[in-house]
């Protein structure tokens, strides 16, 4: 009898959006095969799509899950996992037996159970609520009790062209596949907040570009490093992440002269807003992604966000904008941003600036002082973009 062990993956929201179906199921597809490849040993890796889902066995006996698991469990889009058993096996008598063996080799202890059958081969000669009977009495023989309202263990069977086998499915982070919504440019800086935003909008299936606006030697080059690092750990949801380190020094030491100091973290938000956006040209980006949380800091009030605003020639996603400190932190602890994130590095927005910064600025009158020394600033905002490291994480 041939039994192996397969993974199904379920993917969900993307079957909602019929009109981009198809690219979806390809770009989650290619994802998967992407990342694993080249762990099958003797045999191949297929992953397939098969009635709504994706299967993924060896082409040559069980898949190796604890392998493969770990390198796909972070893709966007997919919803959830079953460890699964398949076969070509068809007649009850056999099903029965596997159905058991699969069951009881769980090694589960005393624990309640139902067997539910859903059967897509509609020729099959046997109702779906008979093979659950028959396959549950030989579990009930092995000394298992059957709870049909409230079981602890589920046993699924799906008849399809073959026979799949499984109970729990572990879930899947969800979101839309990676890519599909289009380009961002993220302003990924060392703290808490901008690294969740990046991670929330790729899981909304935004492609990320991350920028870094790096002030040495105000801040120090392990600023740089943290911000690598925090690239890096986005990267394990994403695949790679493009990260452009761009000076900032000359333009923070140039709007110091221009502006008074209350009101200098608003021209530097500006300053930085309008890098972004050509980069964003550059790089046909769509929208700009910050971390900004209302009312977090006094650069982050909507009078501030609206002061800092009309720098963007693109819409400024926040995805944190409407979230309290602790949720942020609880998202960064469960992506894995938290541990780098909490290493202490100076910010460069925090070199120079008030105390107290102006927290209710004027949108006309910012945009006034701005205009003073608009054509500086082009040039400045040029040559920092010209001057920018490019990182592949
Ligand atoms: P974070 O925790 O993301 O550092 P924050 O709470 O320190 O944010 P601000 O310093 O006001 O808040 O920054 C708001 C947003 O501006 C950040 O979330 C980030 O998107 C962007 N930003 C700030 N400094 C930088 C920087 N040096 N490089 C890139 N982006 C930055
Ligand atoms: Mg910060």
């Amino acid at each position: 009898m041939d039994v192996k062990k397969v993974l199904l993956v379920k993917y969900g929201e993307i079957s909602l959006r019929k009109g981009n179906r198809a690219h979806f199921e390809h770009r989650l597809l290619d994802a998967i095969r992407a990342r694993v490849s080249g762990l099958g040993g003797a045999g191949v890796i297929s992953v397939r799509r098969e009635q709504g889902r994706f299967l993924v066995e060896n082409t040559e006996g069980d898949l190796d899950v604890a392998a493969v698991l770990p390198r796909i469990r972070h893709i966007f889009g997919i919803t959830g996992f079953c460890h699964a058993v398949k076969t070509t096996a068809r007649d009850i008598a056999s099903l029965c037996e596997i159905g058991r063996d699969f069951f009881v080799g769980q090694g589960f202890d005393d624990v309640t159970f139902k067997v539910e059958t859903k059967r897509s081969d509609k020729k099959y000669p046997m109702t779906s609520t008979e093979i659950s009977m028959e396959i549950g009495a030989l579990i009930f023989d092995e000394g298992f009790a059957v709870d049909l309202h409230k079981p602890d263990k589920v046993l699924w069977v799906e008849i399809r062209n073959d026979v799949y086998f499984y109970i729990d499915s572990e879930k899947g982070v969800g979101g839309l596949p990676y890519g599909s919504s289009g380009k961002g440019i993220l302003l990924l800086s060392g703290g808490f907040d901008s690294p969740v935003a990046g991670y929330l909008m790729a899981r909304r299936g935004v492609e990320i570009i991350a920028v870094y606006f790096h002030s040495p030697p105000f801040v120090s080059e392990r600023a740089e490093d943290k911000v690598r690092d925090l690239a890096a750990e986005l990267a394990k949801y994403t695949g790679s992440v493009k990260l452009y380190s761009v000076p900032f020094t000359e333009i923070q030491l140039f709007l110091k002269e221009q502006v008074s100091e209350v009101k200098l973290t608003i021209f530097l938000k500006r300053a930085m807003l309008h890098i972004a956006s050509r980069l964003a040209e550059q790089e046909k980006a769509l929208c700009l992604v910050t971390g900004d949380s209302v009312g977090q800091v006094a650069s982050q009030t909507v009078h501030s966000l609206a002061a800092v605003d009309t720098a963007a020639a693109l819409p400024v996603l926040r995805p944190l904008a409407a979230m309290d400190k602790q949720a942020i932190i609880d998202i960064a602890q469960e992506i894995g941003t938290y541990d780098i994130s909490i290493r202490p590095y100076e910010d460069c927005c925090t070199v120079f600036v008030a105390k107290h910064p102006e927290n209710k600025p004027n949108k006309g009158a910012i945009e006034g002082i701005e205009a003073r020394f608009a054509g500086e600033l082009a040039r400045l905002v040029g040559e920092a973009l010209g001057s920018a490291e490019i990182y592949s994480v």
